[in-house]
């Protein structure tokens, strides 16, 4: 009874899994084209300096032009791309495209651009980056690298390593996402990281919990001493932003200023 139980289980799972592979085959296929055919572009989120009140830069955020299904969201395609490892022409395309619109832009914004862990993988990874900013002429200064946590979990001796190489070609380096994942402060003796930013998750709390909003009391007051900047993630609310100047942060990201848009309609000063 147990084995035909067993052997129906299998009878009837087996076609959606095959359903499944067939969905994933077609958009790593999609995906391909999508590269070839230029349909991978950035949107450019503003970073406001909190000092200033002004736009100090931009984050770089991938949008996939699907001719068929419309704007696709990076967590609809950045998973499947890692998996495939097509992350690695993907990143090199958002590292290309972002030099070469922020080189065009008539100012000292910097741009930031995500890359994957799977990119610490690519031996290459610093040559690539070297490249982008030789062939847009961007200045150094003006690309700031955001990485998460779990780059520094796995092969973080090799990483670090890495870090320190791109951190010599004169970019800035983010450690996005903070207090998500396995945080550990220890990562910020190992390497001089240039701005935390603060996950979302504990703007999107602090006004109605005490915890969340003395979390971000305690990173922003370390990073501080440290000489590293603070960007809250996620700012939505006046209220959000009042408690965030009360604290220290240095500077804001969020709906509040401004929503991720293509180059030629980005939100300027
Ligand atoms: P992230 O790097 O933490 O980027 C911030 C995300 O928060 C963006 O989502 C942004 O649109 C969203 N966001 C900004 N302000 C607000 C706000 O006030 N409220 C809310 N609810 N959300 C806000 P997005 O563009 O969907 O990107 C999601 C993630 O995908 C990024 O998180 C990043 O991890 C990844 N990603 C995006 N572009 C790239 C890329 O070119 N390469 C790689 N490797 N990953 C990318
Ligand atoms: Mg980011
Ligand atoms: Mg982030
Ligand atoms: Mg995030």
């Amino acid at each position: 009874e147990a084995k035909r139980n067993g052997r129906n289980r299998f009878e009837y799972f087996q076609p959606e899994l095959d359903a499944a592979a067939r969905r994933r085959r077609t958009m790593e296929m999609d995906l391909r084209t999508a590269l070839h055919l230029g349909q991978l572009q950035l949107h450019y989120q503003p970073i406001i300096d909190q000092q200033h009140g002004q736009i100090s830069g931009y984050e770089a955020l991938m949008r996939w032009h699907h001719p068929l299904n419309g704007l696709v969201m990076p967590m609809d395609f950045i998973p499947l791309a890692e998996e495939t490892g097509l992350i690695h022409e993907v990143g090199a395309r958002a590292l290309n495209l972002a030099c070469q619109e922020a080189a065009s832009w008539n100012t000292e914004q910097t741009v930031a651009v995500n890359l994957s862990p799977v990119q610490f993988r690519n031996p290459e990874l610093v040559r690539i980056v070297a490249l982008a900013l030789q062939d847009s002429a961007l200045e150094p200064r003006r690309l700031e690298l955001e990485i998460t946590e779990s780059v520094l979990l796995d092969n973080s001796d090799g990483n670090i390593e890495t870090l320190k190489r791109l951190k010599a070609l004169g970019v800035n380096i983010a450690l996005d996402d903070f207090g998500t994942g396995y945080s550990s402060l220890s990562y910020l003796r190992s390497f001089a990281f240039d701005r935390i930013k603060i996950d979302k998750s504990f703007i999107n709390d602090m006004v109605d919990s005490p915890e969340a909003m003395s979390i971000v009391r305690a990173i922003t007051g370390m990073s501080s001493s440290l000489q590293i900047k603070t960007t809250a993630e996620g700012v939505e609310t006046e209220e959000q932003l009042r408690q965030l100047q009360a604290q220290g942060c240095s500077h804001f990201q969020g709906f509040l200023f401004g929503h991720p848009q293509p180059a030629n309609e980005r939100k300027r000063q």
